[in-house]
């Protein structure tokens, strides 16, 4: 048991996470971050950012998760590399399990992420983050009048297929039903868009590069798939104990809050209507101010 009582512990190094850390160490806090990787958390394998305001040159995600790392542990933040297996977030003084001992924190952020869900098709692994992606709002203008796939029938699949149609030459909306679920308001501008082309009951089964193959056997080149199937946000220690919307993410609003006081949920791992790094970033900041106002009461 470390005896040192925190007055904050974050679960995951991404963007949100140290955005808590430095705002935290900032204000006076003693904090730690607890990662089992290497900081960065999703943003890490994104080998070009160029949607992060300030950065004109862009800068890939590895090397911004270290910069936020090196940034919040400037002002005092500690990095503790290990991995979380349990929690108890009830009590007043709450504890994080890890594999490397326990951990004592007066408030506790989680910020563990989301992952998108994998296709599990050949070429995938091999060619993600060159020919692979799963955010077009962060890759999409690699592929200016190129030829793209995007590979779902949701919201997600929808809103990227039309954000590409404006940046690529061609886009190939592949979906495994004879129709979109996602939201009507989509529907006619992807109809009415004169570039996306509709892969109807079909499945995407091998991506190689400048080349996709459809249902096995019709093999159609391609510059870059985008895809879209949905995210598995990462709440399997917090569960029982924090809301989860129907979809999984921590119910928690603008302020972070969770339904546990003390508690609070930042990043991709939290409802929200847009998921990027700098909205992560605002709410490790947000956390913070919540955290400094719990604090003072208690
Ligand atoms: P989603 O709604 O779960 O849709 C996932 C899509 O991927 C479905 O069409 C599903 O097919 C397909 N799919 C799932 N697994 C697949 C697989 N292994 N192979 C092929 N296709 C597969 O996920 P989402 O689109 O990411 O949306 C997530 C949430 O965010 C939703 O609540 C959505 O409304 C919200 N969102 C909202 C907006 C907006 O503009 N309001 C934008 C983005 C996201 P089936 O249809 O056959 O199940």
């Amino acid at each position: 048991m470390n005896e040192k009582i925190y007055d904050m512990l974050i679960v995951g190094g991404g963007p949100g996470g140290y955005t808590a850390a430095l705002y935290a160490a900032r204000a006076g806090m003693s904090v730690a971050v607890l990662e089992k990787l290497a900081a960065g958390g999703q943003m890490a394998e994104s080998p070009q950012i160029d949607n992060y305001p300030g950065l004109t040159d862009g800068i890939d995600g590895f090397s911004l998760g270290m910069q936020m790392q090196a940034h919040a542990e400037k002002f005092g933040a500690e990095t503790h590399s290990t991995e979380v297996t349990g929690l108890n977030l009830t009590d007043k003084i709450k504890t994080v399990e890890t594999d490397s001992g326990i951990f004592r924190g007066k408030t506790v952020v989680i910020a563990t992420g989301a992952t998108p869900k994998k296709l599990n098709i050949p070429g995938e692994a091999d060619l993600t983050g060159r020919g692979v992606h799963y955010c077009a709002a962060c890759d999409g203008m690699f592929y200016r009048n190129k030829v793209v796939a995007v590979v779902g029938g949701g919201n997600t699949a929808a809103a990227d297929a039309l954000l590409l149609s404006r940046i690529a030459q061609k886009v190939i909306l592949i979906h495994r039903r004879d129709s979109l679920r996602a939201s009507r308001v989509y529907h006619k501008p992807l109809m009415d868009a004169e570039n996306v082309e509709f892969h109807w009951n079909s499945a995407l089964t091998e991506i190689r590069p400048g080349e996709i193959v459809i249902n096995g056997e019709e093999n159609i080149p391609c510059d870059g798939v985008f895809v879209a199937i949905g995210r598995q946000p990462e709440t399997e220690l917090v569960k029982d104990v924090l809301h989860l919307d129907a979809s999984g993410y921590v119910l928690a609003g603008e302020s972070t809050a969770t339904n546990i006081p003390g508690v609070y949920a930042v990043g991709d791992v939290r409802t929200k209507g847009l998921r990027q790094i700098i909205t992560a970033a605002a709410d490790g900041a947000v956390a913070v101010h919540q955290a400094e106002e719990y604090l003072a009461e208690v």
